[in-house]
């Protein structure tokens, strides 16, 4: 049954703890993608009210939030993570019916990482240090971290939840307060984080959650002239308008973008491994993914099998209901999403690609694609290229290492690739000369908030998790105390 509709009517900005209505009163409606009904009706965002987001931010920042103790932002963030433990059912009910993922994958995947997320960051809170540096005999001179003030976040759909923690968490662990603006597709459950971190005892204004459109809402977030960084994720397009809108005030900025990563599988490894997890690194999340392995190269020796055990697996994924727990595979996010996916697919047989398996939409409510599968796919053509940001693959052989290599780094991305062998050298020397942020060898796709993410060229820059996130929200000031001699 995919009719399924969220009871509460109208779902409000979350500003200066309060729920309210837009200024303009302008709504608009956030539909479900597996059966392509309206789901809700939110609160839109306009130009003014992230102006009076801004300023409630900014308040809580100049007052209780810049007062309080490290380890009390700490323990908030802690009990934050009890809430969300409390009402995980909720949460991936409510993210499934908004986005069409699989709720057993929220479950599973989604929210252990906000919680994980959630808990190390708690732990940082009050680690956050200086340096003595005695630079001279004269002086003492020592750095402190500051928070760098008002952060605006701007997320996309396909992991509203865990994306948007991977920039609440540090964020607010560093002494920031937030305006988080959802994407339009997928507003729900961020204003529920919103009023779970209220009930937890986030003092007002330290983080607020405005739904609305990228033009408006978005943009009217990095041209503010009040917000000191932007923490992006979503497509290389408009990652080059925020870095245009955040040289008013030159914001600080952080972008995570899209991806094209190389799969490479050699025959000298565990093939059997590889192709299961190959399904998984495409087909996850209906593809929807920025480091999906969108690109499998395979050694010609084994590009046959290979494609073939591919096929079988794509044709074994469960697609449809999100909210039955047997469910593997869901639908795309919006219609908008199909249809590009479509297009692509379209697109790779006008350019002379074979589809092996799937290349249509499945069913005919909801927006679902089959699991597709293209082969005689080469380099150059635009499925080989181009983010489709969808379950469809290509598969691509390769002659040797070098070939390998020339087709992995031959596109505008760099966000992710891996590697499968059983040859140690190989593996080190691919590590090495794979552009990417993160390389996985014999293993696809996994990610860990300890661990740096983030690329280079249209995948963007910058780098989240791990400690890198708290020099994303800080930075250092020195202190220098003339002592004399
Ligand atoms: P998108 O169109 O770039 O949207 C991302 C967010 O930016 C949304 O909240 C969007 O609002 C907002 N936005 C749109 N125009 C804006 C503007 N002019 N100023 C400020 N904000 C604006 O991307 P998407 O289609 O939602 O997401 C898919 C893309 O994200 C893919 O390319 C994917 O690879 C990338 N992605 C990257 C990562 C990573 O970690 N590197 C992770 C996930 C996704 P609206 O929703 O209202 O348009
Ligand atoms: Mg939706």
């Amino acid at each position: 049954m995919l009719d399924r509709v969220i009871d509460s009517d109208t779902h409000r900005l979350l500003i200066d703890g309060r729920r309210v209505a837009a200024l303009s009163g302008r709504t608009f409606e956030t539909l479900n993608p597996a059966t392509g009904q309206v789901l809700a009706r939110v609160a839109e965002a306009g130009v003014e009210d992230i102006d009076v987001a801004v300023r409630s931010a900014r308040a809580a920042f100049e007052g209780p939030w810049g007062q309080m103790k490290a380890s009390e932002r700490g323990a908030l963030l802690l009990r934050l993570a009890e809430l969300i433990r409390r009402d995980e059912a909720e949460l991936a009910r409510l993210e499934s019916l908004d986005s069409g993922k699989p709720v057993s994958a929220i479950a599973r995947q989604d929210l252990p990482a906000v919680l994980d997320t959630l808990t190390y960051y708690a732990g940082m809170a009050d680690k956050i240090n200086g340096q003595v540096i005695p630079a001279r005999p004269d002086a003492l001179t020592y750095t402190v971290r500051e928070p760098l003030g008002v952060v605006g976040a701007i997320i996309p759909w396909n992991f509203p939840l865990m994306i948007g923690m991977w920039k609440i968490a540090p964020a607010l662990a560093c002494g920031c307060t937030v305006v988080l603006k959802p994407a339009e597709l997928t507003p729900l459950t961020a204003l529920k984080i919103g009023d779970l971190a209220l009930e937890a005892g986030f003092p007002a204004g330290v983080l607020n959650v405005v739904p609305g459109f990228g033009k408006v809402a978005g943009q009217a977030l990095v041209d503010h002239p009040d917000v000191d960084k932007v923490t992006f994720t979503g497509s290389p397009v408009v990652g080059r308008q925020i870095l245009q809108g955040a040289a008013g005030n030159l914001k600080r900025v952080t972008l995570e973008l899209g991806g094209k990563s190389a799969n490479i599988i050699f025959p000298d490894g565990d093939v059997d491994t590889a192709v299961k997890a190959a399904g998984s690194g495409i087909f996850f999340n209906t593809g929807q993914v920025c480091s999906a392995g969108s690109r499998i190269l395979v050694h010609e020796s084994i590009h046959d099998a290979v494609v073939e055990r591919l096929a079988a697996r794509a044709q074994s994924i469960r697609v449809g209901d999100p909210l039955e727990t047997s469910t593997a595979m869901g639908p795309l996010v919006s219609e908008a999403q199909m249809n590009r996916v479509l297009n692509y697919i379209e697109i790779g047989r006008n350019e002379g690609a074979s589809v092996i398996t799937g290349g249509a939409r499945h069913g005919s409510a909801g927006y679902f694609v089959e699991p597709t599968v293209f082969a005689g796919v080469h380099h150059d053509m635009r499925i080989s290229q181009e983010e489709i940001f969808g379950p469809v693959a290509v598969v691509i052989p390769f002659k040797d290492d070098e070939d390998a290599l020339r087709i992995a780094n031959g596109t505008v991305y760099s966000l992710a690739a891996g590697v499968w062998t059983g040859d140690i050298g190989r593996a080190h020397r691919f590590t090495k000369r794979l552009k990417a942020g993160t390389v996985w060898v014999n293993t696809y796709g996994p990610t860990d908030i300890r661990l740096p993410w983030g690329g280079a060229r249209d995948s963007g820059f910058g780098r989240e998790h791990g400690e890198a996130a708290i020099d994303n929200f800080t930075e250092p000031k020195v202190i220098w105390i003339n002592t004399g001699r």
